[in-house]
């Protein structure tokens, strides 16, 4: 089992649609940041000396090798609005975060949500992942269908977890080392497929920010929400607050 050594504790936050909330009462209204807000977010990491890195871009302070101020930047599913409400931040502040997809419905909408009404949104298809990649940023896997893996048999996860890499790789012509476990479903089975798959790393929705000895396949995050104010996200970034936070988000 490979662990981080990281010095200091590394925040590495979870946004997944940058865009303005659907009305009141719909669901998971609350994992939508809006693009002026996610903006300020970003500003104000800038502001307390910080730079947002992608998962790839964070290892050498995961492994120990470097230290400075840094979060991990981390978007689930991989929305197109993204691409558009993101990206631009991103680039302007010389930031870059890692967007998790769904291999097998690139371009389509958020299917695995429908059935429990929440409103369908485009994904990014293959020119789209590509653009993010060209400005700096990097994509990782989150399954082919984001499936419960927990309710799966070990062949149907197995081809959800290493066909997702095989999947993405093939589309972008790069690496693919850095898996999400969709919903935060796993169980120490799943650790052992995303390892032989040879993923590097694998984050969860377990909350708290990264201290050194955290299992590589099993990284917890940092939730930010609709809601998230200025003063949540410095207390979540430079506080205890998130590490006394072990309940898992389901997302
Ligand atoms: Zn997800």
């Amino acid at each position: 089992m490979q662990v981080t050594a990281n010095l200091e504790p590394i925040p590495i936050l979870v946004y997944h649609q940058i865009a303005e909330a659907p009305p009141k009462g719909a669901p998971f209204r609350s994992l939508c940041v809006s693009p002026a807000r996610f903006r300020q977010q970003m500003s104000l990491l800038r502001l307390m000396g910080y730079r947002a890195l992608s998962i790839g871009d964070l290892q050498p302070y995961l492994s120990g090798e470097q230290t400075g101020r840094v979060v991990g930047l981390t978007f689930d599913d991989g929305y197109l609005n993204n691409l558009e409400h993101a990206m631009p931040v991103l680039s302007e502040l010389g930031f870059t975060g890692t967007c998790y997809v769904v291999s097998a419905v690139g371009g389509k909408t958020n299917v695995w949500d429908k059935d429990i009404g929440v409103a369908q949104v485009p994904l990014m298809n293959d020119a789209q992942m590509r653009a993010w990649i060209s400005a700096g940023q990097e994509i990782g896997a989150h399954t082919r269908h984001h499936v419960h893996l927990i309710e799966k048999s070990v062949d149907v996860a197995r081809d959800e977890i290493s066909g997702c890499k095989a999947e993405l790789e093939c589309k972008l012509g790069r690496e693919v080392p850095h898996f999400c476990y969709p919903y935060g479903e796993y169980s120490p089975s799943h650790v052992d497929l995303v390892a032989a798959a040879g993923f590097v790393t694998a984050t969860t929705t377990r909350r708290s920010r990264c201290h050194a000895g955290t299992e590589l396949l099993a990284i917890p995050r940092v939730p930010v929400v609709r809601s998230t104010s200025w003063f949540q996200t410095w207390l979540k970034v430079k506080t205890t607050y998130e590490d006394k936070k072990s309940e898992r988000v389901k997302a």
